[in-house]
């Protein structure tokens, strides 16, 4: 029983001939789904602004704001990123707890619809470049609070965090928004926490959520042109883990933006997603280069491995949980289902992107996929690690096949390297 799995029609197997592998595949109809569900379901005030810390790909971001996506960027490049895709300065957010000053000034030369700020210095930063351009900077506090609602994989308020400023000292600042000239203290941020699957857990952030901005706006006279309830919405990878049902959780989300929007009819309310909308969407390919056994375990040695995909590693846990992963092309057939390792090409243990998974037999060539790879893939990989480099990407659009990331080649990472002139080179002395 051969099996050739296709997206949107193109069989894997041609994919991987034409890209070659390991390969990270992104399906635009389920990026575009996914864009389309939150658009009819969310409420229409609650804009949407893509996290490109998930996935800095620049077709997968220009793709996502042809669907309605604005930006949330925190770097020089993602900034790059998301103009060059196409997206206005006033639909782009920065964020980050260590911006540079050169960021800052790109910031503020670009025209962006908020630096979302997260320290006095930083904010003593801003007002000093907004002051040598004749300009007032619109400035988002990124508040760290003192609550914290459980139920997120990572949570963030309600500890030491090097993110935001505390809600204790910016309680403490009644005339924050007269003390910098060149700031205009516009609105404020908060960010719980990522992979939340909890629907009590978004539901609860959110009512405090806007319940400080309020509080605070009132203490510190901080604007409320803008408020960003973060986001962190997370998608099921794991067994005993469920996916959002993001109709349900509209139902009980949409009355309290809509409450708040109507006290604030000029507010812009913003979620941010990373994860949520890139996550599904992306495929990781890899190909079997050997099968063998060790100590009674099978082993699928393939093409690709956790410089790619670090997550697959499962950090964060005692167990190592797996990622879904399917055979996409062979001898499906489910008499022969037996216990495998897909490991890869790396010189340690921890390559392995599967820990006894059931798959069918696998043979040398069969092509495998890692599922919901979309988000925190490469791009929070270790991509140089025994100088392997960067995957291929291929965006899928209306059937057809997109390359929209070259994998490095030898001669791209080394191009970076240099070697010292030989004179440098200590000849070899005698040791005295
Ligand atoms: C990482 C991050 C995001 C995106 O998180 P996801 O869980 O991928 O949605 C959004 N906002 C901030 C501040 C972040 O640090």
């Amino acid at each position: 029983m051969i099996t050739d799995e296709r997206i949107q029609g193109i069989p894997a197997t041609a994919l991987a001939r034409e890209f070659g592998s390991p390969l990270y595949i992104y399906d635009g109809d389920v990026l575009a789904a996914r864009m389309r569900e939150l658009r009819t379901l969310l409420h229409s005030r609650l804009e949407v602004f893509f996290s490109l810390k998930a996935n800095p790909n620049i077709s997968v971001c220009a793709l996502l704001h042809a669907h309605g996506a604005r930006a949330e960027v925190s770097s020089l490049t993602e900034l790059r990123t998301a103009l060059r895709a196409g997206i206005a300065p006033d639909d782009i957010i920065f964020l980050g707890p260590g911006k540079s000053r050169a960021e800052l000034a790109a910031c503020l030369d670009e025209g962006i619809a908020a630096l979302v700020c997260e320290s006095f210095g930083e904010l003593a930063l801003i007002d000093e470049l907004a002051a040598e351009r004749g300009t007032r900077a619109p400035v988002a506090i990124r508040v760290n609070p003192a609550f914290s609602v459980k139920g997120s994989g990572l949570t963030m308020g309600g500890k030491p965090r090097q993110f935001g400023i505390d809600e204790v000292q910016l309680l403490a600042e009644p005339d924050l928004a007269r003390r910098y000239a060149h700031v205009r203290l516009m609105g404020l941020q908060v960010y719980m926490g990522t992979r939340i699957l909890g629907e009590d857990t978004i539901v609860e952030n959110t009512r405090r959520i806007f319940e400080l901005a309020e509080r605070l706006s009132a203490v510190t006279g901080c604007g409320l042109e803008m408020v960003d309830i973060g986001g962190g919405l997370g998608v099921a990878y794991f067994d005993g883990e469920q996916d959002l049902d993001l109709r349900s959780l509209t139902i009980r989300l949409n009355p309290l933006v809509d409450e708040f929007a109507g006290r604030h009819p000029d507010a812009r309310l913003i979620m941010e997603l990373g994860r949520y909308l890139v996550a599904t969407a992306g495929t990781y390919v890899v190909q079997v280069r050997y099968v063998k056994e060790s100590l009674g375990e099978r082993f699928a040695v393939t093409d690709g491995g956790t410089h790619h995909h670090m997550a697959a590693v499962g950090i964060g846990s005692f167990v190592k949980r797996n990622f879904p992963v399917r055979l996409l092309s062979g001898d499906a057939d489910p008499s022969g289902i037996e216990e495998w390792n897909v490991t890869g090409p790396l010189c340690t243990p921890n390559d392995t992107l599967a820990r006894k998974v059931r798959l069918p037999a696998l043979r040398r060539g069969d092509l495998i996929g890692v599922l919901r790879s979309g988000a925190y893939g490469p791009t929070a990989s270790p991509v140089h690690f025994l100088s392997h480099g960067y995957p291929a990407e291929v965006l899928v659009i209306d059937g057809r096949a997109h390359l929209v990331r070259e994998a490095d080649r030898p001669e791209d990472l080394l191009s970076r390297q240099r070697l010292v002139p030989s004179g440098a080179l200590s000849p070899l002395t005698p040791a005295p």
